[in-house]
């Protein structure tokens, strides 16, 4: 399901493992998440957005998101939200738990989430996941090799 990526700093020899994907845990992830999104932890728009139909969905897939201006990145949540393509007939009913997978079918984007780097603001953008970069590690500050990844398996 998920996949890891294990990063190492050649200079400082500090190891960091990116979950990304979705977790063997999935269904119990997206029921808390939801319930915190509702709750105002991740901040007012997607707690309105999470508030303001009942068939909404969030995709909680973990992506890497990397700042090309000054090398911050990050594993998050996408937290784009969706809503089922039939509108109006009740299709799909409220779910406690939607795959990203699922929402590339029968749903429909409507809000999509702007990643915005901690360091210096600019809009940060998703790593795909073959794609190949250099990320700068967070203790020193050199390039971490990506290439050096494992699969694990992560929940
Ligand atoms: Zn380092
Ligand atoms: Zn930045």
């Amino acid at each position: 399901m998920g996949n890891g990526r294990y990063l190492r700093c050649s200079n400082c020899n500090n190891g960091s493992i990116l979950a990304l994907g979705v977790g063997m845990a999935f269904p119990e992830e997206y029921k808390d998440t939801v319930k915190d999104i509702k709750d105002g932890v991740y901040g007012e728009e997607y707690k309105k957005m999470m508030l303001s139909r009942k068939d909404i969905a969030v995709d909680l897939e973990n992506n890497l998101y990397l700042c090309e201006k000054c090398g911050e990145w990050e594993v998050n949540y996408c937290f784009d939200f969706y809503v089922p393509k039939n509108n109006g007939e009740s299709v799909i009913k409220e779910k406690s738990c939607v795959y990203p997978h699922e929402l590339k079918e029968g749903y429909e984007r409507i809000f999509k989430a702007v990643h915005t780097c901690n360091n210096c603001k600019s809009e940060m953008r998703k790593v795909e996941p073959n794609e190949s970069v250099f990320l700068k590690c967070p203790i020193c500050n050199s390039n971490m090799n990506r290439s050096d990844s494992i699969d694990v398996n992560w929940d």
